[in-house]
């Protein structure tokens, strides 16, 4: 049985039922949590017997970096990571204004078939478990030191793995254990809005972004598979709601592709689906991928766009790419080796 996907209670019972006092699981807790730590061997605090019985009880999930990518134009490095069952997902570390800042994988893969993204060209395999989850951060903490700043915008759609979702971002932010603050969390979603509502009635109050891209629902469709489940409409009800109930400014992710989505009728939709909102738009260049046929989006256009929406009153921001050279930029991350 795997033990880094078990809440303090959980761990506490396990503890006990193994014949050992309750606050052994604390320091165990403490150790997985706090300092990272994936062995039990590892784990001087506690005697060679109790060690032993942690081996022949528990284990912690194996995660191989197969590859490091170590990007020139930047300090990005993305990691080709292999589970235990051979299976591949990718994560990226980027350090920019002194923060560091982990961009992780939820899936295997990815179900949702947005035409633009490299992630779901393979398919979909399977969602990652919480305790993948919390060895995939962990380990970009062994490597890189502490984190500042998780984004959960790797492959994969986290709200379509809700469950496991939730109990990774409870176990980072509890308080007891690595005690993660809530805003340095970011989860990106191509717009599940059933479970935006859900998200909204958790305890979390992390950082909502969605992946919005086109201001007609026309349009959206033609892209995105998941725009034919839930409209423009529905995702604004949603992160109303998700604002209402967390205080939280949601982010609208906008891959702006040129003639596509940044014509004047786009600039004018957007401004007026959000001109009395507290939102922000975020601009991310179209990062060239093989199978969609757009070029990388020009610095020129990207500013123009942001000129406009600024003009008509809108909060826009540009996201720059970063480990470009290593593909990885948004919507570059795939489950399997490029090269
Ligand atoms: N499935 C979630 C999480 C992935 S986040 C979501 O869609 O939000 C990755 C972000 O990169 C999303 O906003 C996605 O739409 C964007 N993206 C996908 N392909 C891209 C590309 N070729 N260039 C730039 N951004 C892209």
């Amino acid at each position: 049985m795997y033990i880094n996907d078990k809440n303090l209670n959980e761990l506490e019972e396990l503890i006990v039922n193994l014949g050992e006092k309750k606050f052994r699981a604390k320091q165990i807790y403490r150790q997985i949590h706090k300092n990272a730590i994936n062995s039990f061997e590892q784990m001087t605090d506690l005697s060679l017997k109790l060690r032993k019985k942690l081996i022949d009880n528990f284990k912690f999930p194996k995660i191989n970096v197969l590859k490091t990518y170590s990007s020139k134009v930047d300090s990005t490095k993305k990691y080709l990571l292999q589970l235990e069952d051979k299976n591949i997902v990718e994560a990226v570390f980027m350090n920019y204004d002194d923060r560091k800042t982990i961009c992780i994988s939820s899936q295997i893969g990815c179900k949702m078939g947005c035409k633009f993204c490299a992630s779901t060209k393979n398919g979909f395999v399977r969602n990652l478990t919480v305790s993948e989850l919390i060895e995939q951060v962990y380990l970009l903490e062994r490597i890189n030191g502490n984190i500042n700043n998780i984004v959960i915008m790797g492959i994969g759609e986290p709200l379509d793995n809700f469950d496991n979702i939730i109990k990774f971002l409870n176990l980072l932010t509890d308080k007891k254990g690595r005690n993660l603050s809530h805003r340095s969390i970011t989860i990106s979603t191509s717009g599940l809005c059933n479970r935006i509502y859900d998200l909204a009635d958790t305890d979390l109050d992390i950082k909502l972004a969605v992946s919005l891209h086109y201001a007609f629902d026309y349009k959206r469709r033609q892209y995105m598979p998941i725009a034919n489940k839930f409209s423009i409409d529905d995702i604004i009800k949603a992160t109303d709601y998700y604002f209402k109930k967390t205080n939280r400014r949601v982010s609208f992710e906008y891959v702006v592709i040129d003639e596509l989505n940044n014509t004047k009728d786009d600039i004018k939709e957007l401004t007026r689906l959000f001109k009395h909102k507290n939102v922000h738009i975020n601009l991310i260049p179209l990062n060239p991928i093989e199978e969609f046929k757009y070029e990388k989006t020009k610095n020129n256009v990207i500013d123009k766009m942001q000129e406009n929406l600024n003009k008509n009153g809108l909060n826009a921001t540009i996201r720059h790419s970063m480990g470009i050279d290593i593909d990885a930029s948004c919507g570059q991350l795939r489950n399997n080796y490029m090269r």
